[in-house]
């Protein structure tokens, strides 16, 4: 009778193909100390990061035992990301199949899409949020169901961004910023950060030009942060890249509420209040051709899993 099965019960049978939308992030306040030696080099970073609801779409599917892992790249604009087809395995989400394959003894037998609309090499941790998406979607595939205090730890493995990208909403990050401390939706220090406007609709403005991350960091350690900004690389990405400094300005000029570089830069991010204030940036934007591109988002924003 022990081994008896219940003629209706439904057998669990894993999926053999998971999507998962993951947004962008960036960086509220960015606040940056020394770096360390132990972290490569790596400087000490004490940030309050915010998903940003562009998303990238990350599919992987199970392949026959033995086959080995593909990767394919979609979107309008890919950067640097479409040439690196022979040295794909350089991409953030195939280290995160490796990496998850590795600690749960799986072969990566998966074919990994990527639906590319974060923009890339642009302070909005696009990289962070594929391997993200790839570490969320394989513990489905593979059933695994880790608790996501074990997924954080692998991504910590894989970069600074990563440990927050797994949840988004808002959190702060230490250490270098793989160290996460979640800020509930209904905490008072998330309703803190939405009365001064960190909330809502967040206008992207985007670049075709990237700016890289070590680039802005030695920047900084030649000229430091600027005088009362929250983000203290906002001031060494505009000495790199003015035309975001001229878009901050325009932003605020217009009626948004927060108007800030994104991480590294070059993306800036101007939150609104409402619709009419939206179309006031716009138009600032398009007139003087601060930016190349506008992305309208939601803020704060969270990975979902399709099913
Ligand atoms: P960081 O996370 O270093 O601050 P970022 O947010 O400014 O960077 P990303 O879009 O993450 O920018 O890209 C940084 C670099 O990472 C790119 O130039 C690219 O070569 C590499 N990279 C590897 N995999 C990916 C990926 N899946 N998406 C975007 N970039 C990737």
């Amino acid at each position: 009778a022990a081994s008896a099965v219940k003629p209706n019960a439904a057998r669990h049978v894993p999926p053999l193909t998971v999507s998962v939308d993951v947004p962008a992030k960036t960086n509220l306040t960015l606040h940056v100390g020394a770096p360390r030696a132990e972290w490569g080099g790596r400087h000490e970073l004490d940030t309050i990061y915010c998903g940003v609801g562009v998303y990238d779409t990350i599919t992987v599917t199970s392949k026959e035992p033995g086959s080995g892992f593909s990767l394919d790249l979609a979107g309008e604009h890919l950067g640097d990301l479409a040439s690196t087809g022979s040295d794909m395995r350089r991409n953030h989400a195939v280290l995160a199949l490796f990496a998850l394959a590795e600690a749960c003894g799986r072969e990566p037998d998966v074919s990994l899409n990527i639906e590319k609309r974060i923009p890339v090499a642009a302070g909005l941790g696009g990289g962070s949020a594929d391997a993200a998406g790839a570490l969320l979607a394989l513990d489905e595939l593979w059933d695994l169901h880790w608790p996501i205090a074990r997924l954080r730890e692998i991504a910590a493995t894989l970069g600074a961004d990563m440990p927050f990208c797994l949840t988004g909403g808002y959190a702060r990050g230490t250490g270098f910023g793989e160290r996460i401390e979640d800020i509930p939706a209904d905490s008072p220090a998330a309703r803190q950060l939405k009365s001064r406007g960190f909330a809502g609709l967040a206008m992207i403005g985007a670049y075709a030009d990237a700016l890289s991350t070590p680039a802005v960091y030695a920047a900084f350690d030649r000229l430091g942060a600027g005088d009362g900004e929250e983000n203290h690389l906002q001031h060494a990405a505009i000495a790199l890249h003015p035309r975001s400094g001229d878009a901050i300005r325009e932003a605020v000029a217009a009626g948004a509420r927060q108007a800030f570089v994104s991480g590294s830069g070059p993306s800036v991010i101007a939150f609104v209040a409402d619709e009419q204030a939206a179309a006031d940036v716009r138009r600032a934007w398009t007139a003087s051709h601060a930016v190349d591109r506008i992305i309208m988002a939601q803020a704060p924003a969270a990975p979902r899993i399709r099913r």
